[in-house]
């Protein structure tokens, strides 16, 4: 398939040639499906929204519940108010959500649709809620849409009450429904009383119960959201996903936040061990220690067949960052670092990890494209290649082993099930990676150098 990517490099400043990113109303459509009884609502075409649900439903294995405003020539002309208001009244007639949590989509956003006035002009029934962000595709990607979605929730419903609840805020970022139980059993391990917005947990990997449900357990309640102006403190989790929900809740209700990377390896959950042992001044208890120096001693074992690997990691910004400080604690070299999403942040937290850990040569980019990072490998080869499914058609003309990771991964399961964040992500991560190169090594080896013990 990529036969036609040439080694020479050119200028490209308005093309990309398969980003490693999606629109943004993906991104808001999953922090959506992270508050229970929410109906997520695209308002656009029918098209956008069935692209939003395929792509999440493909990642997931679940199908992500959504409406859409149905777009037609009309609405492209005269305006999509009326379109949401009959919307409107259909969702909560028929699917009775709590709340539904509108984002715009690129058609929308360029005809200047008003979501505030529609929705100022709506007749929402008693006890329920309507609320809107603004996600044009022409700019940013779907981690921007999660990050937009998220400031939505609070800016529309967290007040402050004045009366603390002694809780903390967990803002997770974009990650999978497992790493949101991960981050969730860290907390409750060391005695932290929190609310984690959104969590998907429970409603992209709910249980088969032979029963359909249209609000499945999971999610953060409305109440939750509501509360949540009176929390002590948010850990939030990934700046590119989780700063504007932060700064939001500070803004509006006066709560602190510690910003904080994905913890993903050693160091990084060391960060929200030592964040979380601050806010409840208790003793991280002996189970925890264990998973570390388990993790340490993995380490210590694989070092000799990851030490000096060059890898390849592209994805969602925060969470390529963890891989690619995970990898340089393993000893490899994270040669090309490439997210889709625009942002030179991005670019100096990376290149920050390469003096940190003294590695030359390293390449960071954001809002980069496969094609670029194909030529690259074809100037410069690596050892291995960490990514979300898109990856795999240049691991495969490369020939290059391919550790999926990140988002979107639609040709394999029951990653969504398992966290790479802390110390249990980091055992997890560690073995994808060290297996991949053995299977390369057992796959290369000489008929006469082939051995059981490696
Ligand atoms: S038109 Fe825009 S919002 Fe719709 S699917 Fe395409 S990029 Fe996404």
């Amino acid at each position: 398939m990529l036969d036609y990517t040439k080694k020479e490099k050119y200028d490209r400043t308005a093309l990309r040639v398969n980003p490693a990113k999606t629109c943004q109303p993906v991104g808001a459509m999953y922090a959506a499906l992270g508050v229970h009884e929410c109906m997520p609502h695209s308002h656009g075409s029918q098209g956008c929204c069935a692209f939003h649900r395929m792509f999440l439903t493909r990642h997931f294995k679940d199908p992500a519940m959504a409406s859409t405003s149905s777009f037609t020539e009309g609405a492209s002309v005269f305006g999509g108010g009326s379109n949401l208001k009959t919307a409107a009244k259909n969702i909560f007639d028929i699917y009775n959500p709590k709340i539904i949590a509108v984002h715009t989509t690129c058609l929308s956003e360029t005809i200047g649709d008003d979501l505030n006035a529609f929705i100022q002009d709506i007749d929402i029934p008693e006890g329920k809620y309507m609320v809107h962000t603004n996600t044009p595709s022409y700019k940013g990607s779907h981690i921007t849409g999660f990050s937009n979605m998220v400031a939505s929730f609070i800016s529309y419903l967290s007040v402050s009450s004045g009366n603390k609840n002694g809780k903390a805020v967990l803002m997770p970022g974009f990650v999978n429904p497992g790493d949101m139980r991960e981050l969730k059993r860290l907390a409750t391990a060391l005695g932290v009383s929190y609310t984690m917005l959104p969590d998907t947990s429970g409603v992209l990997d709910s249980p088969m119960t032979g029963k359909f449900e249209m609000y499945p357990k999971g999610g953060t309640t409305v109440e939750e959201i509501i509360a949540l102006g009176n929390s002590e403190l948010t850990l939030a989790f990934g700046k590119f996903a989780s700063e504007a929900g932060a700064e939001t809740l500070k803004k509006k209700c006066g709560v602190p936040y510690n910003l904080l990377p994905i913890p993903i390896g050693i160091s990084r959950t060391d960060e929200y061990i030592i964040a979380l042992q601050a806010f409840s001044k208790t003793e991280v208890p002996y189970d925890i220690e264990e998973e570390r120096g388990q993790l340490v001693d993995i380490l210590i074992d694989i070092h000799p067949y990851t030490y000096n690997k060059k890898v390849a990691i592209f994805g969602d910004p925060d969470t390529v960052l963890g891989i690619t400080e995970f990898v340089l604690e393993m000893g490899m070299i994270p040669k090309y670092v490439l997210t889709g999403t625009p942002g030179d942040a991005f670019v100096s937290a990376a290149e920050a990890l390469f003096t940190k850990f003294g590695v030359d040569g390293c390449i960071a980019k954001a809002g980069g494209d496969l094609y670029e990072l194909h030529q690259w490998i074809k100037e410069d080869g690596i050892d291995l290649i960490i990514g979300g499914t898109h990856g795999k058609h240049i691991a495969r003309a490369e020939d290059i082993p391919f550790i999926r990771a990140g988002f979107p991964i639609i040709d394999r399961y029951i990653h969504s099930y398992m966290p790479l964040v802390g110390y249990k992500g980091g055992m997890r991560l560690a073995e994808m990676i060290t297996n991949a190169l053995m299977d390369r090594q057992d796959r290369d080896a000489l008929e006469e150098d082939f051995e059981m013990v490696m």
